[in-house]
């Protein structure tokens, strides 16, 4: 067949129409709001050129992605920071709702959790969980940061053993950026400190790790675990293990109660239920 210009080959207005600028007073329909979407006209060089308006909803829309492009981006240059380093303990990698075992006394942290990550938006106050071990605290927690996480959300999951480890480790060892870590911490949408009151604190780690984390967070969404209860707690911020004191004016526990819910898990341990399944009566 013969080629022909196909452009010739149509009727006279419509050329003009693709070549010039469109006669028409409306260059579209938002499927959102179904407003008519107009032109504005203006003067280039004598010539009068009609620019597309654009409806809020499309606005509304771009302004949307850039928010997930700036999350993007910040995730990225958090996982760079802890791709090398295994900060969440092993038992916890694949904790999710889905895989979540309800007992008794886990009714209300499993409500509250679920609830935390469907309204995170809109949330103000994170929580800390506290009960004794094997009571699912952690396990909720981590259900919570990895689906935010697979939401696109800069999130962290810190366990406080592993990361005082760390802390540590970061004196002598020039490769580990604690300071680094602190910043991260402190920047996510969510972060998860596991565990916290496990040991004993030392002057090191409330000075470049707890503090400035803790501090950090205010006004931020942090769901914290621990096994202590909150007056055990502040006395475990107060002193380290030899008595020498720390934060002795409770500056920590001020401020977890001021951005924080506490919530008891009555579950008893999950691994001390399973111990007693087994025992032969
Ligand atoms: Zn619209």
């Amino acid at each position: 067949m013969k080629p022909f210009n196909l452009l010739q080959a149509l009727p006279e207005n419509i050329q003009n129409s693709l070549l010039s600028n469109p006669p028409w007073e409306h260059w579209g329909c938002c499927i959102v709001c179904q407003k008519l979407l107009t032109y504005n006209e203006y003067e280039v060089f004598g010539k009068m050129r009609k620019l597309r308006i654009h409806c809020d909803c499309e606005l509304e829309h771009d302004k949307k992605m850039k928010v997930i492009e700036e999350r993007r981006t910040k995730t990225i240059e958090i996982q760079k920071v802890f791709n090398r380093m295994n900060l969440v303990p092993d038992s916890l990698k694949d904790a999710g709702f889905k895989n979540f075992k309800e007992r008794t006394g886990t009714e209300k942290s499993f409500e509250l959790a679920k609830e935390f990550y469907r309204n995170f938006e809109n949330v103000e106050m994170g929580y800390l969980f506290y009960g004794g071990t094997g009571a699912g605290k952690s396990h909720l927690c981590r259900a919570i940061q990895r689906s935010l996480d697979a939401d696109g959300y800069p999130t962290l999951f810190l366990d406080w053993v592993k990361l005082s480890d760390l802390a540590r480790a970061s004196i002598s060892d020039k490769n580990i950026n604690i300071h680094a870590i602190v910043r991260a911490a402190i920047e996510v949408d969510l972060l998860v400190l596991d565990d916290i009151g496990a040991g004993h604190l030392t002057d090191y780690e409330y000075k470049t790790v707890a503090f400035p984390i803790i501090n950090g967070r205010q006004g931020k969404k942090t769901l914290y675990t621990s096994n202590l209860d909150p007056e055990r707690l502040e006395q475990w911020f107060s002193a380290d293990k030899d008595g020498k004191p720390l934060d002795e004016d409770g500056r920590c526990i001020d401020r977890i109660i001021g951005s924080c819910k506490f919530v008891r898990n009555k579950a008893t341990s999950m691994r001390r239920e399973r111990a007693r399944a087994q025992m032969i009566e």
